[in-house]
């Protein structure tokens, strides 16, 4: 809801007229989101090609062209163009490399970095590492964005106008609603949106009926509602009454044991996206289990030693971010992906650069790896914590699923987290029912209490 005016009314105002002005808003945003570009966009990629060379020399072109707007319509590239003597076009994707990297901390201190163009979309804020951005959106780029998310789900079977339920951190209910009604249907994007603040132990069921009432198609939302969804179905071997085509989790890393739990309750297959609210390239899963770049929005580039990787997005207009160091780790595949696709693929998104617990010998070990020592286990374990309080000191809490955690598996996990931290880290594992949300609705995996 815009506007705090808007948003006062709004909560004052009946359940009965949340609804319809859930759906007003609804109207907005579909107005944003489906204009004629979304609709070319959607054309393109019906008709793109898994070509390799096809593919490298469509985004060579892309990203000329993206270059050669920024020179125009942009004064800090204009500069840094000219300062590193960058003459476009360039030849290869290779040539990027002349450009210098671009900081998080440039993008919130320089004034130029926006473009001198009309902004449709303002200010959204993005940075997921803790501190807010500011960047700025055209109608055009966000419409594009719509556009890939909505093919990749289409390639999964759901198509738009099918119902989804989502799961959202808006503010749609009224912190002191009594009545358990915590969610509102969109009508015109069909879609039920639930309220992420109100899931509670206690509320939980009310949910499970919504969704039963609504039979949703797919499920989308940050992984971590769903999960406690997930394992309150599991729990009580709650009998579903609709069948979902997918599960596409959004904005944050799925673990692979939050994956086997949702596939698992829900009984459909999930779908991982990468589509960071900064603006960077898309890239979402295919059947074979990789993410593929959807090279029409950008490049990826491997930096450095750690994994750490470059971002060039091609739907930044308003705020174009060339070699921008987002933060995330990924690991690039080699050759071509099983499903045939050319083009840059990952078989892994590693967690953000401050998710990992540092060890005695200064190694610093990420969330992808973090989440792997439960692998040995036969799903029995359902959510991980990790609090470090010092070098020497790992506590790692765990949510035991109660049918098939057996006493030896605590053996296990000792066993696999000594392989990762080494001899000499003490490690101490506490079962506990629950892992608590942290803000966002994100659960924290490693609180550095020192
Ligand atoms: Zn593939």
């Amino acid at each position: 809801m815009a506007g705090i005016a808007l948003r006062d009314l709004y909560m004052k105002s009946p359940i009965s007229v949340q609804q319809w002005m859930t759906s007003l808003y609804g109207m907005k945003l579909w107005q944003e989101r489906y204009g004629r570009t979304y609709a070319n966009e959607l054309v393109v990629l019906a008709n793109r090609s898994k070509e390799k060379e096809v593919v490298e020399a469509d985004q060579l072109k892309r990203l000329n062209a993206f270059l050669q707007f920024c020179e125009t319509h942009n004064t800090y590239y204009q500069r840094l163009f000219k300062e590193n003597d960058i003459t476009l076009p360039l030849n290869s994707i290779e040539d990027l490399k002349r450009i210098p990297v671009l900081e998080k901390e440039t993008v919130r201190k320089t004034p130029d970095i926006h473009s001198n163009i009309k902004i449709d979309i303002l200010g959204r804020t993005g940075g997921t590492t803790g501190a807010s951005l500011q960047v700025h959106f055209t109608k055009e780029d966000y419409q594009k964005r719509m556009a890939h998310v909505d093919f990749f789900k289409a390639q999964h079977g759901f198509r738009k106008g099918m119902k989804r339920a989502s799961f959202t951190g808006r503010a749609i209910c009224d912190p002191n609603q009594e009545k358990p009604i915590f969610w509102r249907y969109n009508r015109p994007l069909h879609q039920l949106l639930l309220s992420l603040y109100h899931i509670k132990p206690e509320t939980i069921p009310h949910y499970v009926a919504a969704l039963n009432a609504f039979k949703p198609v797919v499920l989308d939302s940050a992984p971590s509602a769903m999960i406690e969804l997930a394992k309150y179905i599991k729990e009580n071997q709650i009998q579903l009454e609709f069948q979902l085509l997918a599960i596409f989790p959004t904005s944050e890393t799925i673990t692979p044991q939050g994956r086997a739990l949702l596939e698992e309750a829900f009984q459909a297959p999930v779908f991982d996206q990468y589509a960071s609210s900064e603006g960077a390239p898309i890239l979402t899963e295919c059947s074979h289990g990789n993410m593929h770049l959807h090279h029409e929005t950008g490049v990826i580039e491997p930096y450095g030693e750690d994994g750490e990787i470059l971002v060039t997005s091609f739907t930044t207009h308003g705020t174009p971010l060339i070699r921008y160091r987002i933060g995330d780790r990924m690991k690039i595949g080699e050759g071509t992906c099983a499903c045939g696709q050319g083009g840059t693929y990952v078989t892994s998104i590693e967690g953000r650069e401050s998710n990992y617990v540092l060890t005695p010998d200064q190694r610093k070990i990420y969330e992808g790896d973090l989440t792997t020592v439960v692998r040995s286990l036969p799903n029995s374990v359902i959510q991980t914590q990790y609090r470090q309080s010092d070098v020497y000191h790992i506590e790692l809490k765990y949510v035991p699923d109660r049918e098939r955690f057996k006493p030896e598996h605590e053996e296990i996990l000792k066993h696999e987290l000594e392989l990762l931290f080494g001899k000499e880290v003490e490690i101490t594992l506490t079962p506990v029912q629950s892992i608590p949300r942290g803000p966002n609705g994100k659960i924290i995996v490693i609180d550095k209490t020192a």
